[in-house]
């Protein structure tokens, strides 16, 4: 598959010392062989390290807007198994729905990491699977790194003018140049069968803040099966709770999915120059994560594209000063919910009048200016109410100072 985005070719042509540059990238998911794709077909040397030693990631079903499209075009079209219309939100016995002009898409990881990996190779750069990366180190041109062949343990030393950490939020890219380890929070899912009453084309949200201070989802995959989640603060609560919440809606686990996804509380800085070479980072290993929701597949791609246009441009990336002002509301967002009573939901849902919905359906949770901005004009009502929760603060993000 050609990777043919409409943003990816605003990637510039690399200046003349750029073209040069030798590059790694350590991690092959998605954040890691986007950049990969982007700077091999510009003609610069990349090798991708990924410690797995297959394309066989485990299956995840991710739920993303359409702003995917816009960013691998052609390339998104065969990881999409299901298309979101509708959004259903509940909570305590009252509910609203929104229709989506542009569909939200249901994507399969496993299937999207794969076609990305071939369209990296396809554009030069060298997949190497089952390479674990231990350390890296100045040396008088760059960078030397350690890479372990897990097959049989041999080391190999890799020389890279340019380092870039795709590997995913407890990175050691990270950790090696000297960035401070993320805070993370526990998003545990379970494949159910969809209930009788929910049209596959349609994501429930319910808010239950007496368990959590972010939502519980259920998301179809397909006509007959969908993912039902939530983002807790502890693993063993969140577990108990998302156990709670199935029986009592009479719906079976069929399998969990799990994992600890990193929380946005301010701008992590991409790059940081180390002797004569540079390391940035992308995607989860950087925390770039939609905190009000959580959602990291977009942002991540945009963390790519971003850095891949540095790396070209010496240093400067428009698409890195969107995607912070991007990232920044949403933690504006989260800061104004996170502590929000049972009350607050309540009001929230009751004031979401017919505009404010038609704007909800018109811009996308990648658009989070545009729907705050619209969603307030519709109901100035909910401003007070955002207001009210951001000055109620007192849990984990009462502590943030970045506005
Ligand atoms: C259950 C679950 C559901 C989710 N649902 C959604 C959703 O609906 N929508 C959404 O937008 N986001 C969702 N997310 C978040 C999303 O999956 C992540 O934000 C995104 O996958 C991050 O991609 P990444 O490429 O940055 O990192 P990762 O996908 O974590 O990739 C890191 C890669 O680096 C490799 N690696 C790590 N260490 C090394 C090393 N030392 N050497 C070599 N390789 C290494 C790993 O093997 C891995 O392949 C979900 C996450 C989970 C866990």
């Amino acid at each position: 598959m050609a990777l043919e985005s409409r943003d990816a070719q605003s990637v510039s042509q690399p200046t003349p010392r750029a073209n040069s540059q030798k590059i790694a990238v350590v991690g092959g998911s998605a954040a890691g062989l986007l950049t990969a794709s982007l700077l091999a077909r510009q003609g610069l040397p990349v090798r991708v390290f990924e410690r797995i030693e297959t394309l066989e990631h485990a299956e995840r079903t991710l739920i993303v807007t359409n702003r995917m499209r816009h960013l691998l075009g052609p390339a998104a079209e065969h990881s999409i198994v299901n298309e979101i219309r509708r959004f259903e939100l509940f909570t305590d016995g009252r509910s609203a729905t929104f229709e989506l002009n542009d569909p939200d898409l249901i994507i399969e990881r496993r299937a999207l990491i794969q076609g990305l990996a071939q369209d990296a190779a396809r554009a030069g750069a060298s997949v190497e699977l089952g390479r674990r990366f231990h350390s890296l180190q100045p040396n008088g041109r760059g960078l030397v790194l350690e890479v372990e062949r897990c097959s049989d343990g041999s080391r190999e030393e890799v020389h890279a003018d340019t380092v870039v950490g795709g590997d995913g939020v407890c990175s050691r890219v990270a950790r090696a140049a000297g960035w401070a380890p993320l805070e993370t929070v526990p998003l545990v899912q379970a494949i159910v069968k969809l209930p009788q009453d929910l049209a596959p084309d349609t994501t429930r949200v319910w808010f239950v803040p007496q368990d959590t201070p972010y939502f519980y989802w259920l998301i179809p995959e397909s006509k007959t099966h969908g993912a039902l989640g939530v983002i807790g603060e502890t693993v063993g609560e969140t577990r108990k709770h998302l156990e709670n919440f199935l029986e009592k809606r009479g719906l079976t686990p069929l399998e969990f999915q799990g994992a600890r996804i990193p929380v946005y509380k301010k701008w992590i800085p991409v790059r940081k120059q180390i002797g004569n070479g540079s390391v940035y980072l992308v995607g989860d290993a950087a925390a770039q994560v939609k905190v009000s929701t959580v959602g990291g597949t977009v942002t991540g791609f945009r963390g790519a594209l971003g850095a891949a246009e540095a790396i070209l441009n010496g240093g400067v990336s428009r698409e890195l000063r969107s995607l912070r002002r991007e990232l920044d509301v949403h933690l504006l967002l989260r800061r104004s919910l996170h502590d929000f009573q049972q009350a607050d939901y309540s009001e929230l849902v009751d004031l979401l009048n017919d505009p404010a919905k038609r704007s909800l359906g018109k811009y996308s949770r990648d658009e989070a200016w545009k729907i705050l901005w619209r969603v307030c004009l519709s109901q100035p009502r909910l401003i007070l109410l955002g207001l009210r929760g951001l000055l109620s603060r007192k849990g984990s993000f009462g502590r943030t100072n970045i506005f």
